[in-house]
């Protein structure tokens, strides 16, 4: 079976090159191709002498996802993709158009361990972890779409389907690609992280001392209320996780955004509010609230404006910095693993991303 070029670290493509016989400045213009000039082929790698193309045409190929399925959404601001993998697994990866630039939303697993009762990822079971190289190749390929239109991509979120955490060697080996200034070079602080709060992995990837943003997916400031919505999340309390996300804080001086996906009724009362006020408001922090996307499996349905201002109202009365963000694409099945859910694993291939 011939190797992905995309499925390798700097290093790993280093180690095969020079075990070719090859100078290593060789695999500096092949991650190049890959990175800066986002080859779909070898042919395009004209600078390679022949005979090394030669070698390379029977021995690597360039891997890309295929395009199983795409949704834009009727203001044309976010485009759901569904991407299938080289075993036929396919994944969502959402770019959403903000002010700020283009945003991308990549997934790091094939459905997600974690089981979050309201969302669609969670509620289909963890499938498989996707190797740095899949992560990687959401972004290639969205990145070549938006050359295309002579747009490029802004931020980068690992927000989509999966825990990026629990698939922490992967996610972090992907980060290192996409930051890297000599390959894909998008600045570390237009990097997200975003996890449901594995504390350990937390402070692990403080350690990086990278930029990259750091978003915990809190959802509710009591243990009780929490462990309800995330079974995984009886492993940490709330106290041990903002302890973690004060950490992250510490050793990279980056403020942490906790997430809140209010659902009408369950965490957006006033009491959540003032618990979360008092939870974190002692850090700096920011606080995104976003009415709940509601998903087929699961009863409970996004929090109405006025509950969602409300909450808000509360955390921005004690001092903590507070958002509502705007939901998008929710006429594309935007939230993580509808798309997928909506189509089944069945999707067949029509193009290629
Ligand atoms: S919300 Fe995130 S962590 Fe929770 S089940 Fe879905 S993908 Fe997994």
């Amino acid at each position: 079976m011939k190797t992905d070029l995309y499925g390798l670290t700097r290093q790993e493509l280093t180690e095969l090159v020079l075990g070719w016989g090859e100078p290593a400045f060789r695999a500096q213009q092949i991650w190049h191709w890959l990175y800066r000039q986002l080859a779909t082929s070898l042919t395009e790698m004209h600078n390679l002498p022949p005979a090394l193309r030669e070698r390379m045409e029977r021995q690597v190929v360039v891997g890309q996802p295929k395009l199983v399925a795409a949704r834009k959404s009727a203001d044309g601001e976010a485009e759901k993709w569904l991407l299938e993998m080289a075993d036929g697994e396919t994944v969502e990866t959402v770019l959403m158009s903000y002010d700020r630039g283009d945003t991308l939303c990549i997934s790091s697993q094939v459905g997600c361990a974690m089981g979050c009762l309201f969302c669609a990822t969670g509620q289909m079971g963890f499938r498989r972890h996707l190797s740095s190289g899949e992560i990687v190749a959401q972004a290639v390929a969205s990145e070549r779409e938006l050359r295309r239109k002579g747009r490029r991509l802004k931020n980068l979120v690992f927000m989509g389907m999966g825990e990026p955490l629990h698939n922490y060697a992967a996610t972090v080996e992907a980060i290192r690609c996409l930051i890297d200034p000599d390959g894909f070079g998008l600045g570390a602080r237009r990097v997200t992280v975003s996890t449901v709060g594995l504390a350990p992995q937390i402070r692990r990837l403080a350690d990086e001392e990278w930029q990259v943003g750091l978003a915990i997916s809190l959802h509710a400031a009591t243990d009780e209320e929490r462990s309800r919505l995330i079974p995984a999340a009886r492993g940490w309390s709330v106290v041990e996780l903002v302890a973690a996300g004060r950490h992250y804080w510490e050793r990279t001086g980056r403020r942490v955004t906790f997430e809140c996906a209010l659902i009408q009724g369950e965490n957006d009362t006033l009491k959540q509010a003032e618990a979360l006020s008092r939870l974190v408001s002692d850090m700096p922090c920011h606080v995104n609230l976003i009415p709940l996307n509601a998903t087929a499996g699961y009863v409970g349905q996004g929090s109405s404006p006025k509950r969602v201002n409300r909450f808000c109202q509360v955390l921005t009365r004690h001092g903590v910095s507070c958002t509502v963000r705007l939901r998008r694409g929710t006429d594309i099945e935007a939230g993580c693993g509808q798309l997928r859910q909506q189509l089944g694993t069945a999707a067949s291939a029509t193009q290629t991303a």
